[in-house]
């Protein structure tokens, strides 16, 4: 399988992160399932740096690929990570038939700075989709087409099965000390064979959408996934100010607050991801990913609500 963003109706993807307990574990696969339905292009699983959850990103990844139908999109860190450890994590995801990714450099594990003497042999998220791209080709060396109308030439293609996705920052990495830095960042990413980009979650259409134009400009042309996220509480705005270093969206801070039930905030939270997703589609966007933080209805009412989802073609199969 393979990531594509070109067909009708507007595709969306999600997010989700691996189980943090075999408690949990259950109540996810029946979020999968649900999120499976509305046949998203792909399911994203997030890692945490360091490796810290890789056993279990694994396992749900490969849950995603038995159970459904959907592409599943690993999210590989390689922060702390040798140049050796990185091959061989890499090579066990290719394993279990992973074939689409998202290379991170990742944030230094809690305690350590970035001037730190050992972040890891590779030092962007750049040289991960090169390594990625390096194993792929090592395992399985290139594809040969006939070029028509040219006898005897073969096209080569040593890329024809791995999507290698990359994150974006339309306000601004945390660290960018100017709105170049994080356009170089994006067209570094793509040189070194990146084919999507996802962008970092933002509150207001015309981040993403002028972010696109400024790359656009520059030169960059994969795809720019607008990352979407549901913020249904003021607690779940202030940990995602604290994460992400995005500014505070004074609007829907104030709409959250003065609102005193956790179902009223919740709806204010859909309307606004709702409102932002109708935004970027009318503006051009090539899709939709959704922060689904394991949960589907939250999701699936904005898509519903941002007129984007089309009735189910897949129903949910009962559990066995
Ligand atoms: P790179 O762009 O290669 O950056 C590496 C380092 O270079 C940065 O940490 C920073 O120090 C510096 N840098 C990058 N851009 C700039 C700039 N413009 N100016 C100055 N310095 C810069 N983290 C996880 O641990 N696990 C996940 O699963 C995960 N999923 C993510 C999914 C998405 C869609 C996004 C947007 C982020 C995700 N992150 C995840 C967070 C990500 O690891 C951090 O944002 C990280 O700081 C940057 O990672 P990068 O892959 O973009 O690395």
């Amino acid at each position: 399988m393979s990531i594509d963003l070109s067909t009708p109706p507007v595709p969306i993807s999600f997010e989700v992160y691996p189980p943090r307990s075999d408690a949990g574990v259950a109540a996810l696969h029946e979020t999968i399932r649900h999120l499976a339905a509305v046949d998203p292009r792909f399911i994203s699983v997030t890692y945490g740096a360091g490796g810290s959850t890789g056993g279990r990103s694994l396992e749900l990844l490969t849950h995603i690929l038995r159970e459904t139908h959907v592409e599943p999109l690993a999210h590989l860190t390689c922060v702390g990570n040798t140049y050796a450890g990185a091959n061989t994590l890499i090579r066990e995801f290719l394993d279990a038939g992973i074939t689409s990714f998202l290379a991170l450099r990742g944030d230094p594990p809690a305690g350590a700075s970035e001037d730190d003497a050992f972040l890891g042999d590779l030092g962007s998220a750049a040289e991960l989709v090169q390594l990625i791209d390096r194993v792929q080709a090592e395992r399985e060396p290139y594809t040969e087409a006939p070029i028509p109308g040219v006898p005897g030439a073969v096209r080569v293609d040593r890329r024809a099965r791995v999507d290698i996705a990359v994150a974006a920052f339309p306000n601004g990495h945390p660290r960018s000390r100017h709105a170049f830095e994080d356009i170089d960042a994006l067209l570094a990413k793509q040189a070194a064979g990146a084919t999507l980009a996802i962008t970092q979650l933002f509150f207001h259409a015309d981040d993403y959408l002028a972010f696109v134009a400024r790359s656009r400009q520059a030169g960059v042309t994969i795809p720019i996934l607008p990352g979407i996220m549901p913020i249904t509480s003021g607690a779940r705005l202030r940990r995602v100010l604290e994460l992400s270093g995005e500014a505070l969206p004074a609007d829907l801070a104030i709409a959250l607050d003065v609102e005193p039930t956790a179902e009223g905030q919740r709806d204010i939270g859909i309307a606004h991801a709702a409102r932002l997703a109708r935004e970027v589609v009318d503006g051009g966007a090539p899709g939709i990913h959704l922060y689904a933080f394991n949960n589907h209805d939250t999701v699936l009412a904005v898509l519903r609500e941002a007129g984007v989802l089309v009735p189910a073609t897949r129903m949910p199969q009962a559990v066995h």
